[in-house]
């Protein structure tokens, strides 16, 4: 396979521009932190290449990031030893080929630098070029979907040289990361950098064809940018060892409501507790260093729920980003004696976890092809655009809606606190209504127009509104220059639905190119497909209540699908669109596709068997005998109240025994139901059958379970509970 490089420009004016627009100064505890000092200083980024390679090496590494090129051994070579030196510098005693396998983690290898010892006995410090560019962990153990036998471990990870270096530091020492991308022997991708990076390259072939009809000669490169919204919950470290089930899975498996939930609508935006912003100060600092640029916190919905957003910037690099993002809330809450929990449900009753994936097209020379411009009627570029992305969700609306599928993420879609599984978009009140006009009479004439905010208060300053309101229950929704997609889950990768997102659009501008280029009338030919694609895909946009019934039925009338669960969702990876989708433009084969298909069937079933067993270990050795313990007690004392006198009534205690004993009874009944299901999964051979026996079946047996036991702890007496309560959880910090 040898060095594949991808070919991408290095945004660094995003980095300057971030740093500008940034307070440099910045409250930690005693001391300021000048944050235009710290940010990157741990990333082998522009500036440090620049002052530390030859300048003939930096100008080939650029060469090779721009155009795509082979990195030669020499030049790989000086770069590795300067990156070498650079990271000692800052403590380094290990590198790391840094990549996302397809289990959703980060994976990583640690080698010393040392090499071996030489006559003296001493060893000497060395990073190769070969080192830098090619590594090859055990791959036997990630999964592969049958893409590689396992007798076959050989992978391969790749340096993206688009995506930074960093050194990484923590109680392991300091590590030299190398961002990789993760292949086979033959080259199939195993991981969700490679398929990405050829998604862009995809999107940037055919967004360059797109311009040139536009007359512009002067883009060199079009790139997809990404910034991801994070939301995450924060619990108390101890209450969360407590917790078996949030230790084995991440989520609770049991929890009767406390008496207050989210219905005050009082932590959104609210003030963030000492405890909170000193952990936000420290995770802040965290991503600076490491050259992420964090930009906004706040609040959300939910009690305990919070939400971190960085400043947009390529996809690749954002995607990467995102990972170490989700690291570094992990990492600093075991500093700060928390727990991040990352699942897109770890509460049931209270809302979820997203993570909203903002998405635009930027040339290098920083037009963002997503900009409506102030007169969008006008604005032929863009309404072309419009339709493409328009058309290109619609066609595969079932392939999003799957690049969005987690396990966690089940719980929320269509639950009212986060979109439906039905894809649709939201185009705002300027922008229906120009699409109106096209598919009336082919020709916008003109558009809503921005209104002076009235607040009725003189002392305000005046400002133009959007044009546009927002809307929260939108799975797709335009937000001004950007396409903000909203149904991704908290935990999962963002390399998936940017992989579909590129992939579609690419197919979609490729599609109107073709006809544009082959025509003679070219204006007449963009007047057409405008028309013609509005009418065709006006079935997609929905400004409505994405949350009410009507909508459900409504989509249905339309024809749009309704995918509620993540096993209906994965057959849309390879539907035959799909395959000739991928196939056409080099992201994904056939083989590819099944392995990934294969691989989330896999995960699926792992996970709830992994749930069911953790509920049946936390009922029988924890609840069962803690409730029997608790209606001794309430016997014993029953009885001792009798003896001590015959007068005293012992109906309400006799009551609460008969009430916790019937749902103890049936509690036990429910366990030995789902234990009997559990082991009848192993005899289903084909892993798509096994998923969803464990959806329709396992998951079914273990709600019934649920419920007596969350009865339960609503009747027993607190001290008797043998864990945190939610109530203790969502706002014991
Ligand atoms: P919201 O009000 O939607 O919660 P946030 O400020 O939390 O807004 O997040 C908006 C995200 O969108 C940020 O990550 C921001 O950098 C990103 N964003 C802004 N403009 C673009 C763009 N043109 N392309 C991609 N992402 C963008
Ligand atoms: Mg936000």
């Amino acid at each position: 396979m040898g060095a594949t490089i991808y070919r991408g420009a290095l945004f660094v004016f995003y980095m300057k521009g971030f740093i500008k627009s940034m307070e440099n100064k910045y409250i930690d505890g005693e001391e300021y932190i000048d944050v235009a000092d710290i940010f990157g200083e741990n990333v082998f980024n522009d500036a440090v290449m620049r002052q530390r390679l030859p300048k003939k090496t930096y100008q080939k590494l650029k060469e090779t990031i721009r155009l795509g090129a082979q990195l030669d051994v020499e030049t790989a070579d000086v770069i590795a030893h300067e990156m070498k030196e650079w990271a000692i510098e800052k403590g380094a005693t290990h590198f790391s080929h840094w990549f996302q396998p397809l289990n959703g983690i980060t994976a990583e290898k640690h080698d010393s630098f040392i090499s071996a010892p030489m006559s003296s006995g001493k060893v000497l410090m060395s990073f190769s070029g070969k080192e830098l560019i090619k590594g090859e962990p055990d791959a036997s153990s990630f999964p592969s979907g049958g893409l590689r036998a396992t007798f076959e471990a050989r992978g391969y990870t790749t340096w993206d040289c688009t995506s930074p270096a960093f050194v990484r530091q923590d109680a392991a020492g300091a590590t030299l990361c190398i961002p990789t991308a993760f292949n086979t022997y033959t080259g199939e991708a195993l991981d969700q950098k490679t398929p990405l990076l050829r998604s862009m390259e995809a999107l940037n072939d055919q967004a360059i064809r797109f311009l040139r009809i536009f007359g512009n000669t002067t883009s060199k490169r079009v790139i997809p940018c990404v910034g991801a919204e994070q939301e995450y919950f924060l619990v108390d470290r101890e209450m969360y060892n407590a917790r078996k089930d949030l230790i084995y899975t991440g989520r609770t498996l049991f929890g009767a409501m406390p008496p207050k939930g989210q219905e005050m609508e009082d932590h959104y935006f609210g003030a963030i507790k000492e405890r909170v912003a000193s952990y936000m100060r420290d995770v802040n600092k965290e991503l600076w260093k490491l050259g992420v640029t964090a930009k906004t916190q706040h609040n959300e919905a939910a009690p305990a729920q919070h939400e971190l957003a960085p400043i947009y910037e390529q996809a690749n690099v954002a995607v990467d980003h995102n990972q170490l993002t989700m690291e570094t809330l992990k990492k600093v809450a075991a500093r700060h004696n928390m727990y991040c929990l990352l699942h897109e449900k770890p509460f049931a009753g209270v809302n979820g976890s997203g993570k909203h994936n903002n998405w635009s097209l930027v040339t290098d020379d920083g037009i963002n092809l997503f900009d409506p411009g102030k007169t969008v009627h006008e604005n032929t570029q863009f309404l072309l655009m419009l339709c493409a992305v328009l058309s290109a969700v619609d066609k595969h609306a079932a392939l999003l809606r799957e690049s969005a599928a987690d396990i966690g993420n089940d719980h929320r879609l269509g639950a009212d606190e986060a979109p439906p599984a039905i894809i649709s978009v939201y185009l705002g009140a300027q922008l229906t209504d120009v699409l109106d006009q096209l598919i009336d009479t082919g020709t916008a004439t003109h558009s809503i127009k921005r209104e002076n905010m009235d607040t009725g208060v003189n002392v305000l300053p005046e400002f133009k509104k959007d044009a546009m309101d927002r809307n929260r229950t939108s799975p797709f929704a335009f937000t001004g220059n950007k396409f903000e997609f909203r149904m991704v889950g908290s935990r999962d990768s963002v390399g998936e639905p940017n992989i579909v997102l590129n992939t579609i659009l690419a197919e979609s501008l490729s599609d109107i190119c073709d006809r544009v280029e082959a025509s003679e009338d070219k204006d007449a030919e963009i007047h057409d497909i405008i028309k013609e694609l509005a009418s065709k895909h006006e079935r997609i946009v929905f400004n409505g209540n994405g949350y009410s019934p009507e909508w459900v039925r409504e989509a249905e009338r339309r024809g749009l699908p309704n995918i509620p669960s993540m096993v209906e969702a994965i057959p849309a990876l390879v539907s035959d669109d799909s395959v000739e989708l991928f196939e056409k433009f080099n992201v994904f084969s056939k083989a590819e596709l099944e392995s990934r298909a294969e691989i989330e069937y896999e995960f699926y079933a792992k996970t709830i068997n992994i749930e069911a067993r953790t509920m049946v270990d936390i009922t029988r050795k924890q609840i069962i005998p803690s409730v029997i313990e608790y209606t001794t007690r309430l016997a014993n004392s029953i009885n001792q109240v009798r003896s001590a006198s015959d007068k005293a009534n012992v109906d309400a205690q006799e009551e609460i025994l008969v009430q916790v004993s019937d749902n103890l009874k049936l509690a036990k009944e429910k366990l030995d139901n789902l234990e009997k299901k559990i082991p009848v999964a192993k005899d289903i051979l084909e892993t798509d059958k096994r998923a969803i026996y464990f959806h329709d079946e396992i998951m079914k047996a273990m709600k019934e379970l649920r419920e007596p036991v969350d009865k339960l702890e609503m009747l027993v007496e607190k001290n008797a509970w043998p864990m945190p309560s939610y109530g203790d959880l969502l706002f014991g910090l």
